[in-house]
């Protein structure tokens, strides 16, 4: 290329030639990936899509979500801490890959601290204990009583170590006392399907990904995993009433940027998280899903921030006294 020729090209495209301040005053000039770290048509999925959806109308450019699952939403959440820091590759996930797996692997491909700016809360979910339709038991009680008298038979699915539905189990089954084989998806999408067509016996899941198969009966629904029970499922007790006292998981989801990220660039993608947040057609469709959303200052990069850091004191020594040997 001639030097006129590639100065030409450089003032048509109007972005190498700005500083940098302006260069973030231009963005997003572009799409936005959003790695979502577990198989389309799961939890994770479901509510990055319907944020990601309207964030995009907020910030004028389409978020576009990619599934890259596997090892427990690792592998995703190392693409994004590798990638460059622009705004342009942002990770939607949640306490599992960024928290709990600190205390399921001997080492991981990231630090969860070190290598992401928070950039805001998407939602805190329940969960629910969920089993296959023809499951003899009908009751929290002869649940439990069943997979013990089933300990070696018995199988229950989950996205990998360290997803949502991996501590949610683990901490279920740890509380029962009993070991049960546990069968690995790349998300609770496809997890789902196999719970509903019977291939194995029971899951922990994100509520937004649960409630429509328990409203059509595919699947049973034996305890809420909050201290409170849900107003879309009332007849269902908690598992803390139901007999394992203390048991209580909620999941936090939240946005993060690979560190490096421009600060005001953070703080875009930030208001157009919170413009999504206000709006009451999200709201509505989330509140149905049992999704609490953050609002006023819980919704900032600061309280994501602090909410990973209560995670990894909570959850490390939680999973650690559990008695889980690390991967
Ligand atoms: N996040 C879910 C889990 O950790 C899996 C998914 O989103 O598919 O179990």
């Amino acid at each position: 290329m001639k030097r006129r020729t590639l100065l030409a090209a450089t003032a048509a495209s109007g972005l190498a030639a700005m500083p940098v301040a302006s260069m973030a005053q231009a963005y997003p000039s572009k799409p936005i990936t959003v790695v979502v770290p577990f198989a389309a048509g799961g939890p994770t999925d479901a509510l990055a899509r319907i944020l990601c959806q309207r964030m995009g109308e907020a910030l004028g450019q389409q978020l576009i979500v990619e599934n890259v699952g596997g090892a427990g939403g690792t592998i995703g959440v190392a693409k994004v801490a590798r990638a460059t820091p622009d705004g342009y590759t942002i990770a939607f996930t949640h306490m599992g890959t960024l928290a709990v797996n600190i205390a399921l692997y001997k080492s991981l491909p990231y630090d969860s601290q070190k290598d992401f700016e928070p950039v805001g809360l998407g939602g805190t979910n329940p969960m629910v204990l969920v089993t296959k339709k023809d499951l003899p038991a009908e009751t929290f009680p002869e649940f439990q009583a069943y997979v013990k008298a089933n300990e070696k038979k018995v199988q229950y699915g989950m996205a990998g170590i360290g997803a949502a539905s991996h501590l949610g189990g683990l901490m279920l089954n740890s509380m029962m006392k009993v070991d049960v084989l546990e069968i690995p998806y790349k998300g609770t999408g496809p997890a789902l399907n196999d719970l509903v067509s019977g291939q194995f016996d029971y899951m922990v899941d994100q509520a937004v990904n649960v409630l429509p198969q328990i409203k059509s009966g595919n699947i049973k629904a034996l305890g809420v995993s909050t201290t409170k029970r849900l107003s879309q499922l009332p007849d269902v007790p908690t598992i803390d009433e139901a007999g394992l006292k203390g048991y209580e998981v909620t999941i936090w989801n939240g946005f993060f940027a690979p560190k490096g990220t421009p600060k005001d660039v953070v703080a875009k993608l930030n208001q157009a998280l919170v413009t999504t947040l206000s709006d009451d057609k999200v709201k509505v469709r989330l509140t149905e899903l049992a999704v609490d959303l953050p609002e006023g200052k819980e919704t900032t990069p600061e309280a994501l921030g602090a909410q990973l850091k209560a995670s990894i004191d909570k959850w490390v020594p939680a999973v650690r006294a559990a008695g889980v040997k690390p991967e």
